[in-house]
């Protein structure tokens, strides 16, 4: 299926570049802001792939801009990540990188504009009074301080940025329309005081605006034309809208809105996932189980994956929860034609083939990749001593079992020959710790001489000689609860506690032993991995598994 090549935002935008329309003949100019508190999620995804995409599409730019107004939770570490992320992406925004702090002499300007006007005042509301005044009914109380004198407030706001006031005092709010059924509208605070230190700045400010002030300020000096933003901010837009309008900027921004993106069982939320990060429920951002861009890459998700995925949801205006199963199967689709096709034994238990010579070994052929011949074909070795899957084998066999039994049924070893057991050796407890095969030495490839059925599966092994040992990580669901994002619940309570499983002494194909990140294998009948790109290391493989290749999703 095409990507969605038109969608709603488009049409808007086409209408206002159009004749007659707002930017007639200009060029369409968007931003992605970012608040450096946490790294980008899945969700972020979406709304970069919108940003930047749009601006692709129409030849127009897309800023990358730091909003980091609040100086609470900011970092430069997260401006970093973030930038690598969107880079990995493949995504850039050239020379127009900006940071919101950058901002801060202008905010103050266009703030100290508004008081003059007579369209903002310093107000002495604590917050819970300022809840109460702004009220819950369709009447509420007038700030004693909405008619405070211009000359006033202009001294106090001054004042305030001075740091002669303690955080809470003083607030500079907006005098707009109290009786206005959009809650934003009725006197929003602008500037309030804050003494922490800004990432940036320092502590040449001890009072930040407003992310609704601050926003469309940034976005007019910096030429946006369209302002995209998750739905969120539907009922923030009149305000925007009047910032605009009442301050002193070149330009009048659209802002546009479309759905946040959610996907079951996890959490997009970079509150939820740091929570995750320090109790140490994960083992990081980059966890491979987080729905983190870090956290993605690291469990084998490939950049293409990801941009199919968020072209593929589309953009709409409504709420959409998407299936995991559904990035699942993007990133599933893209491996399939990319990956390199190997045997890895994960839960391995050996296989003698007793009527093979001892001492004796010789290599048999495999494709790397049946559906890109380009791919070649490599050398592997076989001999009497292989490491089969301990589960291809069953001494009492289950109904419909066609793999390995005593006196089964004849099955293949994928590329080599085929093999029938014929019993197993057990430890002093019962378990078995080794089967017993005879193979045919007509089969070699796999194909009968005699052109006889076989009606055992074919399975895959590696030659125990040569053979590598490997880590390999298995991932489930990091929430078992399909919504535990959901208001109601504690997601912390909703986690799987079995959403990793670590298996050691796994045996690997020895052409493995080279291998680094980022590089995607498919596992013969386990799905895709690829190597941790923390943990891997030459003489200790560790790898993840990306996706399994049974695809849960139905279109
Ligand atoms: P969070 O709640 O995870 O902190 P946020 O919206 O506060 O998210 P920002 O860093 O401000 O995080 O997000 C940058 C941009 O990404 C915003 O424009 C926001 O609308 C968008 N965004 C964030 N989460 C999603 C999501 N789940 N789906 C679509 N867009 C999103
Ligand atoms: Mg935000
Ligand atoms: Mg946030």
């Amino acid at each position: 299926e095409a990507p969605e090549s038109r969608n709603f935002i488009h049409a808007f935008i086409e209408e206002d570049i159009g004749p007659g329309g707002q930017f007639e003949g200009m060029t369409v100019h968007t931003r992605f802001p970012p608040e450096p508190n946490g790294y980008l999620h899945i969700g972020h995804c979406k709304a970069l792939t919108i940003d930047f995409g749009t601006a692709e599409k129409f030849g127009g730019l897309c800023n990358l801009r730091m909003d980091d107004t609040n100086p609470t939770k900011e970092d430069e570490e997260f401006v970093d990540a973030i930038q690598q992320d969107i880079h990995w992406l493949g995504f850039d925004w050239g020379d127009r990188f900006f940071y919101g702090s950058d901002y801060f002499d202008e905010d103050y300007r266009q703030a100290v504009g508004l008081i003059k006007k007579g369209l903002a005042y310093v107000c002495e509301l604590t917050p819970e009074q300022f809840k109460e005044y702004r009220g819950d009914t369709t009447t509420p109380a007038r700030s004693p301080w909405r008619d405070r004198p211009i000359e006033e407030s202009l001294d106090l706001f001054e004042r305030m940025k001075n740091g002669e006031f303690p955080e809470g005092k003083y607030t500079l709010r907006a005098k707009i329309d109290l009786a206005s059924g959009n809650f934003n509208m009725r006197d929003p605070v602008l500037y309030r005081i804050n003494y922490l230190p800004h990432h940036r700045q320092g502590n040449k400010w001890c009072i930040y605006p407003m992310y609704d002030f601050a926003h469309p300020i940034q976005d007019a000096l910096e030429g946006i034309t369209h302002s995209l933003c998750s739905l969120e901010f539907e009922n923030h837009r009149p305000l925007y809208n009047w910032v605009v309008e009442h301050c002193d900027l070149p330009s009048h921004p659209r802002q546009i809105e479309f759905a946040r993106l959610g996907i079951d069982h996890t959490v997009l939320s970079k509150r939820k996932l740091r929570k995750l990060v320090e109790e140490g429920r994960v083992s990081g951002w980059d966890d491979p189980r987080m729905p983190t861009l870090c956290g993605l890459r690291r469990r084998g998700y490939t950049p293409r994956s990801i941009r199919n995925f968020c072209e593929r949801i589309g953009v709409a205006k409504s709420a959409n929860v998407v299936e995991y199963g559904f990035l699942e199967h993007c990133l599933r689709e893209d491996l399939n034609e990319t990956a390199q096709r190997t045997m890895a034994v994960i839960r391995p238990i050996r296989l003698t083939i007793t009527n093979y010579p001892e001492g004796k070994s010789e290599t048999v052929t495999v494709e790397n990749n049946p559906l890109d011949p380009a791919a070649g074909t490599r050398e592997i070795a076989f001999s009497r001593n292989l490491w089969i899957e301990s589960d291809d084998f069953l001494e009492t066999p289950v109904p419909k079992y066609k793999r390995l039994y005593p006196n089964g049924p004849e099955c293949r070893l994928k590329g080599a020959y085929l093999i029938r057991c014929t019993g197993c050796v057990k430890d002093e407890n019962g378990s078995v710790t080794e089967v017993l095969a005879e193979y045919d030495p007509e089969s070699r490839g796999g194909d009968p001489a005699d052109g006889r059925k076989v009606r055992g599966a074919t399975i895959h092994w590696v030659d125990a000689a040569t053979a590598i040992d490997a880590e390999v990580r298995l991932y489930d669901n990091l929430f078992t609860d399909a919504d535990p994002d959901a208001a109601d619940k504690n997601f912390l309570e909703c986690l799987n506690p079995n959403s990793l499983e670590v298996l050691t002494g796994c045996k690997v194909e020895p052409s493995l032993a080279d291998a680094a990140a980022p590089a995607s294998f498919q596992f013969m009948r386990l799905g895709y991995f690829c190597l941790d790109s923390k943990d891997s290391k030459p003489g200790h493989l560790v790898f993840n598994r990306s996706v399994s290749l049974k695809d849960s999703f139905k279109k």
